[in-house]
């Protein structure tokens, strides 16, 4: 189970004063109409023209606010109905457009379409501001909350009151008008620094580049070399090979390549990013947003940063319970790094190289060790992962977890490879699944899940839930069977289980539908769907040969199994490395901060292994530094991961295995289908009858469990 990333981070906290005009004439933009057509109503991807994103972005925050508007100087007392729920039908034609822009950003970006984004996000982000700041909008919230007790809400309502007055206390709702000025104040100088902060690591990353020759790439795959001349080729040096100063193009040097000294380039290259005491250097911008950070905390009433992100708004609740599992966990994967390195010090002395394994060297001694131990070509795995089988394979594993069947319609696409799935359950309908599995153009890299429209019962008719699913596969010659590997498809089945976190969805209200949970608990339903690709009912049924048909021999599959907890030591380790770190700076307070300082002296004192860096060091931490996003939240992927393989252990223990009917329906009655309507402490016991236990991780790892 690895870390992937769900859906871009949130950027929304500039607050500048953005006033959206008068409604425009609007008449003819197609992407302000109700969508039309079956199931509901789809997406009309056939008549988007990016000259009408603008407009139309305009236009529907300009409905929103005249929506709040009329919610917030409403003459009647304030009653659930009147403001709550109200609320919750606001936004809707906003809602629509951001889905078409969001499809258009992310898998269909050009510079046309980039110029509006880099236009529209800040504004987009103030105006959702604008409606947490409206003094007269919270009275009327607050007047509701505090009749809470003798409303007669049913939890769910009672859910969502919460929910929506935490979200205006949480950021500043009751403050003096100074302090909120200062709140925006900061806010905004926090917003530029996040840019500057993200424009000086694509510098780094894009302006980095390492042109070699033919001879300087002994031990590099075939397919490395080719992707290395293709993408030299595209920057105008045919003939040459190029590494570029990114994760995807340095790893497969720093695991491959022979010569050391290339290696260490390569690797101080992309370590350094960001500290390279230049222009682009982000060791003051770190310091500053700390700073900010502290005093907007402070303004909330919080002790620092990290205090304020968790409260009310994780399953973890405090820094002290996430810093708590990170340090159960940290002992043994470095303690399990010890013994990576002994095992690989001991192949480079019996080849006599005359070396200290050193960071360069992990990833390329670590490689030698899974051939000498596991005797597994990941290659020969590759002809069994037929990409149409494996979908094949995600909707039988999910129609025997949770009942659906898949049926193929022909809905408006925005491309002509994506395609679309009706969703049921017996005969009912249940929603539309959008597939848009190939890289191109204009499409961000990764593989991720978007919810186009979450499931909800508000409304005259109830509404069903389109998701979509996102990956980037590289598409073969008409008619040829795609085939991926055992990450790639690991991967589909993690982002399978976003989509069916939405599916299963059945809430009343759309602001807790889906995915529309914790930060720290968003990632364990798509976790914990990657265990059934592992299943031999899957694998013999759809992890065949290309050629002959034959399913995957079962001695392949022991082989993965066994390697399974290969060099997590490592992975474990360079994690909780860079999520200690990002929690210790937002515990920190206001206190002046050195990043390199702070870094080298906390690493230190918690036992760092020399022979590996943090997975990202402090001047390159986007997940923390570009957004509010992930700030003390990088802990989140431990969090979550913790809680889905315990959650699989609960099949495990029970007498149909993964496939176990009692406990898919209660992981479908109190985890999948209940979106944030109750709180996911409590629907998680409801599901284990307990809290979660660290020891199915641990064990999955390879560690201690005692
Ligand atoms: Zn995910």
């Amino acid at each position: 189970m690895r870390r992937r990333t769900f859906l871009a981070a949130s950027t929304a906290t500039a607050t500048a004063a953005f006033l959206p005009p008068a409604a425009l004439a609007q008449a003819g933009n197609p992407l302000l109409e109700p969508w039309r057509g079956p199931f509901g109503g789809v997406p009309a991807f056939d008549k988007v023209r990016v000259a009408d994103l603008k407009p139309a972005l305009e236009a529907a925050m300009a409905e929103e606010l005249r929506e709040i508007d009329a919610i917030a100087g409403a003459g009647a007392a304030p009653t659930f109905a009147n403001t709550l729920e109200a609320l919750e039908k606001t936004g809707e034609a906003l809602d629509r457009v951001r889905t078409v822009y969001g499809v258009w950003t992310g898998t269909l970006s050009t510079p046309e379409v980039r110029a509006i984004d880099k236009e529209m996000s800040p504004r987009m982000a103030a105006h959702g501001d604008a409606i947490l700041q409206n003094a007269r909008l919270f009275e009327r919230i607050d007047a509701v909350y505090r009749q809470r007790g003798s409303l007669k809400l049913t939890p769910e309502q009672d859910r969502v009151l919460w929910l929506r007055w935490n979200s205006f206390v949480r950021n500043g709702a009751k403050l003096s008008p100074q302090a909120k000025a200062r709140v925006a104040e900061i806010n905004k100088e926090l917003a530029q620094a996040f840019t500057a902060f993200s424009q000086n690591l694509l510098h780094d990353e894009t302006e980095r580049d390492l042109f070699l020759g033919a001879g300087d790439l002994a031990g590099l795959p075939a397919d490395v070399r080719a992707g290395m001349a293709a993408q030299a080729q595209g920057k105008g040096r045919p003939g040459e090979f190029v590494i570029v100063n990114t994760r995807s193009s340095v790893d497969p040097v720093l695991t491959y390549a022979e010569r050391r000294d290339l290696r260490e380039k390569v690797w101080k290259t992309f370590y350094s990013r960001g500290d390279n005491g230049d222009a682009y250097d982000n060791n003051r911008l770190i310091s500053r947003i700390l700073k900010l950070r502290a005093e907007r905390a402070k303004l909330f009433g919080y002790p620092t940063h990290a205090h304020w992100r968790l409260a009310d708004n994780s399953m973890a609740e405090t820094p002290d319970a996430a810093m708590a599992l990170m340090m159960r966990v940290w002992p043994a994967a470095v303690a399990r790094v010890k013994e990576e390195v002994a095992e690989m010090q001991a192949i480079a002395d019996k080849e006599g190289a005359g070396i200290r394994i050193a960071p360069w060297d992990y990833r390329f001694y670590a490689e030698k060790v899974r051939v000498a131990r596991y005797d597994l070509d990941m290659n020969a795995v590759k002809p069994y992962l037929q990409l149409e089988k494996l979908r094949e394979g995600m909707f039988w594993a999910a129609g025997q977890l949770y009942g659906f069947s898949f049926h193929p319609v022909t809905v408006p696409v925005q491309h002509p490879d994506v395609r679309v799935w009706e969703v049921k359950r017996g005969a009912r309908h249940v929603g539309l699944w959008y597939f848009d599995p190939y890289a191109r153009a204009g499409k961000r890299s990764g593989a991720w899940m978007n919810a186009y429209r979450p499931q909800h019962r508000l409304g005259a008719a109830a509404t069903t839930t389109i998701v979509s699913n996102n990956s980037n596969f590289v598409k073969g010659p008409p008619g040829a069977p795609v085939l991926i590997s055992w990450d790639d498809a690991e991967t589909m089945f993690h982002e399978f289980g976003h989509a069916l976190h939405g599916l299963n969805s059945n809430v009343t209200y759309p602001s807790v539908s889906g995915t529309r949970v914790f930060r720290d608990y968003v990632e364990f339903p798509s976790m914990v769907n990657e265990s059934w690709l592992r299943t031999p009912e899957v694998l013999n049924r759809f992890a065949l040969h290309h050629e002959t048909g034959q399913p995957i021999p079962a001695d392949l599959v022991a082989k993965i199994e066994k390697a399974a907890t290969f060099r997590q030591g490592f992975d474990v380790t360079e994690f909780l490395a860079s999520a200690l770190i990002d929690m210790k700076l937002h515990l920190a307070g206001d206190a002046d901060i050195d990043p390199d300082a702070f870094e080298r002296a906390e690493l230190a004192k918690l036992g760092m292994p020399a022979e590996l860096p943090m997975r990202h060091r402090t001047p390159q931490f986007g997940h923390v530094f570009s957004s509010d996003g992930y700030s003390a939240g990088y802990y989140s992927y431990l969090w979550a991961e913790v809680i889905a393989l315990d959650a699989v252990e609960a099949f495990r223990e029970a007498p149909g295995g993964l496939y176990d009917k009692g406990v898919a329906q209660r992981l479908h009655d109190n985890v999948m289908s209940v979106g944030n309507a109750i709180h996911p402490r409590d629907g998680y016991r409801k599901f284990r009858g307990r809290d979660p236990d660290v020891k199915a991780y641990l064990k999955d790892k390879g560690f201690p469990t005692g």
